[in-house]
């Protein structure tokens, strides 16, 4: 005979409850050869499973050695260890202990994956074990669906799909009636045959008598040991049936070539099959707090930031860094009291005064509207802006000519009678440059037509926005000689500074209102505005409400995370079987934590993309309902998706933990 399998000294099994202490096992000391087929036999509750759970390195002993192939045991790690009982041992229950989740294939081929096996060859080898144990036509039957004697061939399957050199089977006969039972005996003896050491434990003498030795364990000590005299040639397959011939003939299955750690694509595979869809319903309402989080985040942010672009737009419309001097619209009596100090308003002696006394000034214009029809032959311009303007104001709003040229120096010194047109308003017209056009009662020749401008209605108070697609340009000096009459109270509606840069530019405003007011000599008929400044203050008021969205959002993603924690508890709790067999099949507590982690996370991550697609779509319909800008911010996307697998991680850490923590014995007993 070979060397000893298995070589137990003094190995006592201790349960302390409260002041009680039970000797499970006693002082035992038992040597196994390689293969050898031992039956241990014994009144109930005399030790045997308990012995049977120590030498399948699922309990640890309280006392004593048990070295498994000269290696001791009890020194090695639980990943060392779950590597033994991946690879060493094939651990068959008495209640069979299958995954009623999982197909025939996916429970023999369960040790497999945690020895990392690739997929294809799993299925392989489980098919072809499947079919030799006479399974071949119950694949993809759920153990459910099985009677008990296929139940139990599954079992036996699985312990042997990764080709263990001990065979372990407590009561293996124990659930089936008799003739099955022998089936499954025969079974184990053709396992023998082919080398497996096979030790099982039964409380029936007539199956005890099929082993080549007994071994009988009454109050946790050993009390008999004796080898069955068996005549040579017996046929060791009598009572199987012919169906079953091939049953234990393995040999030729394929041996496992995995590197003995789980390939994450399978933690995942088993986090998203075993765990998210197999409580669809569950999983979605799990998932409902960290939806609204994340599509909340979303969609809030999107409103704002498309609110805070189109403020920008507007910006961009009366001009970056600009200053704005405007007269201000008063009524009868008021105008009058004013006009008495300042009879001419806001002149172009402001913006010559301005342009004089304050530095960084890049560009500047003043623009007088005036009251008047344009039109081309029978085509009237709607809506049209006739305004007399002086300086540049193509630099100032930084709004350009398309076709043809904008006014020049020429122009406003000859008060030449030209004009250049707003896109909208050359369209309606049908005008180009060279059109002529009357503008109240003067022809005007059309020298250039503006690009088209971009334009949304200003939101902020303090800032006018006009549709600049309808402003017909005229030279200022061109207003004054032909439409002397239009102009009454101020002689230009508004003064535009456009700085160098936005430094000091509140500084400058009150520079340019002390001007102002001093050649007004103190009449308050004009206002300063800095659109940069009052947009700020406008965003900065939006800051208070975007922390008020944070908040609750941040509310809303605990509440969610809480959610998952709580439901992963439950889930550990009633999966405690399921993670008593994949430790017994060799998943170590690392696997089973990652698989949990995995199942938290895949469960927040799924419930982020949804959040997020939610919320992407939230904004749509508030942009198609109520008219609102939204704005997508990429790093937002990502951001929210990496916070909800963050949350999964956090908040599924401590169920994780304890499922990982969780001792496989106590959990195979539940
Ligand atoms: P058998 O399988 O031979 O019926 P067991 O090995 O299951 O017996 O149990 C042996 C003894 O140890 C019994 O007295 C049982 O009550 C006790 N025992 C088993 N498991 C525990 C446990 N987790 N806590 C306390 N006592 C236990
Ligand atoms: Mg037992």
């Amino acid at each position: 005979m070979a060397a000893n399998l298995i070589s137990i000294r003094g190995l006592s099994r201790i349960y302390r409850m409260g002041d009680n202490e039970v000797r499970a096992l006693d002082q035992i000391d038992l040597d196994i050869a390689e293969g050898e087929f031992v039956a241990i036999v014994g009144p109930s509750g005399s030790g045997k499973s308990t012995l049977m759970y120590v030498l399948g390195c699922l309990d640890r002993p309280s006392d004593g050695s048990y070295l498994l192939g000269g290696v001791d045991v009890g020194a090695l790690d639980d990943a060392a260890l779950s590597q033994v009982r991946n690879r060493e041992i094939g651990y068959i229950f008495q209640s069979f202990n299958l995954l009623n989740d999982l197909s025939v294939v996916d429970n023999v081929a369960l040790g497999l994956v945690y020895a990392g096996e690739d997929p294809a060859r799993r299925q392989e080898t489980a098919q072809a074990l499947a079919t030799r144990f006479g399974l071949g036509n119950r694949l993809s039957h759920t153990p459910n669906e099985l009677s008990g004697g296929q139940m139990q061939r599954v079992a036996i399957a699985r312990g042997l799909a990764c080709r263990p050199r001990l065979v372990l089977a407590d009561e293996p006969t124990g659930n089936l009636d008799s003739r099955t039972g022998a089936e499954i005996m025969a079974m184990f003896r053709r396992l023998n045959a082919a080398g497996h050491t096979v030790v099982l434990v039964t409380h029936d003498p007539g199956v005890a008598a099929q082993a080549d030795r007994a071994v009988r364990i009454v109050d946790g000590k050993i009390v008999s040991d004796e080898s069955n005299q068996r005549p040579a040639g017996e046929p060791s397959s009598s009572s199987g049936s012919g169906r079953l011939a091939a049953g234990g003939d393995i040999a030729d299955v394929p041996k496992p070539q995995g590197e003995g750690v789980i390939k994450s694509g399978d933690t995942l595979r088993i986090a998203v099959h075993e765990g998210l869809l197999a409580h669809k319903m569950r999983s979605a309402l799990t998932m409902l707090g960290i939806v609204f989080g994340i599509a909340s985040v979303i969609a809030m942010t999107a409103i704002t930031e498309g609110g805070k672009q189109r403020q920008l737009e507007q910006i961009r419309q009366i001009g970056m860094n600009a200053i704005q001097v405007r007269s201000l619209n008063l009524d009868g009596a008021r105008l009058l009291a004013q006009r008495r100090v300042n009879p001419d308003g806001i002149t172009t002696e402001d913006l010559t005064s301005l342009r004089r006394h304050i530095d960084g000034i890049e560009a500047s214009a003043a623009w007088k509207e005036l009251k008047a029809e344009v039109r081309l032959g029978d085509r009237l311009a709607t809506d049209a802006t006739p305004q007399g303007v002086t300086g540049d104001l193509q630099a100032v709003l930084d709004f350009h000519v398309e076709k043809g040229r904008f006014l020049d120096a020429g122009d406003e010194s000859a008060a030449a009678r030209v004009c250049v047109l707003g896109a909208d308003v050359a369209a309606s017209l049908e005008a180009t440059p060279g059109s002529a056009v009357t503008v109240g009662d003067q022809l005007l020749t059309v020298v250039g037509v503006m690009g088209r401008k971009a334009y949304a209605t200003s939101e902020i108070s303090d800032i006018a926005i006009s549709n600049r697609n309808r402003d017909v340009y005229l030279p200022y000096s061109t207003l004054r000689a032909y439409y002397r009459k239009v102009i009454r109270d101020t002689q230009v509606d508004a003064i535009a500074l456009r700085m160098a840069s936005d430094e000091g530019l509140v500084e400058r405003s009150q520079l340019a209102r002390r001007i102002v007011s001093d050649l007004h000599r103190g009449a308050e008929d004009f206002i300063v505005s800095v659109p940069l400044e009052t947009l700020r203050q406008a965003q900065a008021t939006r800051e208070v409400f975007n922390l008020l969205i944070i908040v609750i959002a941040a509310i809303s993603l605990i509440v969610g995370g809480i959610g998952i924690m709580n439901i992963m508890l439950a889930t550990v709790t009633e999966r405690t079987r399921e993670i008593g067999i994949r430790r017994a099949v060799g998943a170590s507590r690392r696997t089973v934590l990652a698989q949990f982690l995995a199942e938290a996370s895949m469960l927040s991550l799924t419930g982020g993309i949804i959040g997020l697609l939610a919320g992407v779509a939230g904004a749509l319909a508030v942009e198609a309902v109520f008219g609102f800008t939204v704005a997508f911010d990429p790093l937002i996307a990502v951001l929210a998706v990496c916070v909800s697998v963050a949350i999964g991680i956090g908040f599924g850490l401590y169920p994780a933990w304890k499922a990982a923590r969780m001792d496989p014995v106590e959990a195979l007993r539940n």
